[in-house]
């Protein structure tokens, strides 16, 4: 019988995201629901201070409210030059809750006098599991990269278009989604949380 594994999102790439890392590990025995797939419960809002206590709380509220192991996960981007924001801030950089657009047109525009040497940065995300038994655990991956003067490319989302990888001349939205994948943070901190959820398999 397959186990069911909640994913604290409503968003269909991600759950399609984290099929992907489970099957190219041989991981079938997981089914994964997204938040629209099961009923409503109250949501604690995304206050924490860092990537990890977002991840956390999302991923307990899930967990209780449905019996469910779940997962959830917290990302965003840091900028060396903005001594690591946006940060947790990263969805509502330029004000409204995830306006791509405007958030890295205010970045380049923060970033215009920055030089090529001090454009580092990191996309981070910290992927938390917990189970209905309130036992909860947490990863973190980092994709280490910079951020490139003009926007370049229609894939991805977010800050994307600006964020060129380390050893790449492409930005992160020129990646076809295989190689963003294999690189992204989120990928490797789906495959460092993979020995958790093949636990759950195992149950
Ligand atoms: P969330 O964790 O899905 O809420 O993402 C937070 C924000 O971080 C997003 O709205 C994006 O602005 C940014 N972000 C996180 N991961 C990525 C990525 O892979 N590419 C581009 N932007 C990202």
């Amino acid at each position: 019988m397959p186990k069911t594994l909640l994913v604290a999102s409503r968003n269909a790439k991600k759950l399609r995201e984290l099929r992907r890392v489970l099957d190219e590990s041989g991981v079938a025995e997981l089914e994964l629901v997204g938040l629209d797939e099961v009923a409503p419960f109250p949501e604690t809002p995304e206050t924490g201070a860092t990537f990890e206590e977002n991840a956390l709380v999302k991923a307990r509220d899930g967990a209780l409210a449905t019996g469910m192991a779940c997962v959830a996960d917290d990302s965003g981007l840091e900028v060396d030059a903005l001594n690591g924001m946006p940060g947790v801030l990263s969805a509502r950089w330029a004000g409204a809750h995830g306006d791509d657009l405007a958030n890295t047109t205010l970045l380049l525009g923060q970033l215009g006098d920055v030089p090529d040497d001090r454009r580092g940065a990191r996309f981070v995300s910290a992927c938390a599991l917990a189970l209905p038994d309130g036992s909860a655990s947490v990863v973190r991956g980092e994709w280490p990269g910079v951020i490139a003067r003009e926007p370049r490319g229609a894939g991805g989302f977010g800050y994307d278009p600006v964020f060129v990888p380390e050893g790449e001349t492409r930005s992160s939205a020129e990646l076809s989604p295989q190689e963003k994948d294999a690189a992204s943070h989120r990928g490797r901190a789906l495959r460092l949380l993979l020995p958790a959820l093949i636990d759950l398999t195992r149950d």
